[in-house]
């Protein structure tokens, strides 16, 4: 697959002003609860009204979506508000009913994602569409997995391709449901320029207020849209309540976004140094996480060391250390003087570290 220019066709045509909006439940519940939802939303930025209807859930026995049934009352959002509507496919049965009930927007899901048979299956179902179809990222951090199921795509003729940035699973404790992992997304849009990226900051942080954040920062990366959930009841939500906002709050979102103007035939100057920025924003909060994970690592040595009564500075250990960083810095175009320098500040602060444990 070879970037090209036509991947954006289908955005550009919309000739909107502002990112493209999907926003919707997770999950349709009732009839009542899905058109609700989709009136409070009809004068709004929304462009597309999502809604579940087969749930991917974790455990058997939780709320697995309404079913087929939603896709009737997909059809009324429609008709009663003017809303394109959008819905997660999973298998070929739920290409054929999405199609069948003329829903606008398919998107497949992180658990599908990981699997090429599921992928090739929802490919050949929806062979030629002229539908939207958008792949959210796998679960798992792999940027060839994600591009492979996009490739499954546009090897069975469909046009009309994005993808979503959901945030990835991990087992590390973090203040995110699903940690960003935006150096993927950011390498994916260096791959594939014109490939529109939606972020879904509800499935990246799971809490309804951090949304705003991590929205403002998806559009400072130059993002083309948000997937929000949005739900008039959030907290009684069947799924996903503690992520969903409210119509109201989503409109609110939307006004505070600092929203940079696209300019599409020449690069303007501002967006492409906002865009920069906003990675080095990105990849200077890595390199303070990396920093807090090695001096916990430190941390953990201190301990053993004292209970060897071990001395904290063990020099054969230091030399080696920084030789192979000098050489690992000098292939990677980095200075003898600055690795030195900067290897020197971390080692301090190994020291300091475990000078306090050692001391405690
Ligand atoms: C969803 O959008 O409701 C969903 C299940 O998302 P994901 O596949 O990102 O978990
Ligand atoms: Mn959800």
């Amino acid at each position: 697959m070879e970037n090209s220019k036509e991947m954006r066709n289908w955005l550009d045509a919309m000739n909107l002003d502002h990112p493209l909006v999907i926003a919707g439940p997770c999950s349709a519940e009732t009839e009542e609860q899905v058109l609700k939802i989709a009136h409070e939303l009809k004068d709004t930025d929304v462009n597309y009204f999502r809604a579940g209807i087969w749930k991917p859930r974790t455990k058997p026995g939780m709320f697995e979506g309404v079913g087929a049934l939603g896709l009737k009352w997909l059809q009324k959002v429609k008709k009663e508000t003017g809303l394109k509507t959008a819905t997660e496919v999973a298998n070929k049965a739920h290409v054929e009913l999405a199609l069948e009930h003329d829903v606008d927007l398919l998107w497949i899901g992180a658990r599908s994602t990981v699997s090429p048979f599921i992928i090739q299956e929802i490919a050949d179902a929806l062979e030629g569409t002229d539908k939207i179809v958008l792949v959210k990222n796998p679960v798992n951090p792999d940027l060839a997995l994600w591009l492979g199921a996009v490739e499954r795509l546009a090897n069975a003729n469909i046009k009309n391709l994005g993808v979503i940035h959901r945030g990835f699973s991990t087992y590390e404790k973090t203040k995110y449901r699903n940690i960003p992992e935006w150096q993927i997304a950011i390498e994916l849009q260096q791959k594939f320029p014109d490939l529109p990226i939606i972020n879904d900051p509800s499935h990246i942080t799971g809490k309804r207020d951090m949304i705003f954040d991590v929205s403002q920062t998806a559009l400072d990366l130059n993002f083309d849209g948000l997937m929000i959930e949005t739900h008039f009841d959030p907290d009684n939500a069947w799924s996903d309540a503690a992520q969903q906002v409210t119509p109201s709050s989503l409109v609110q979102i939307m006004k505070d976004l600092k929203i940079r103007k696209e300019s599409s035939a020449e690069t303007d100057y501002n967006v492409e140094l906002n865009t920069l920025r906003a990675q080095i924003d990105v990849i200077d909060n890595q390199l303070i996480e990396t920093l807090s994970k090695r001096m916990k690592v430190a941390d953990a040595i201190g301990g053993i060391k004292k209970s060897q009564n071990v001395a904290v500075l063990q020099s054969n250990r230091w030399n080696e250390i920084l030789g192979k960083m000098i050489l690992e810095g000098e292939s990677k175009g980095l200075s003898e003087e600055f690795v030195l320098k900067m290897f020197k500040a971390i080692h301090q602060e190994s020291i300091n570290h475990q000078e306090k444990i050692l001391k405690a």
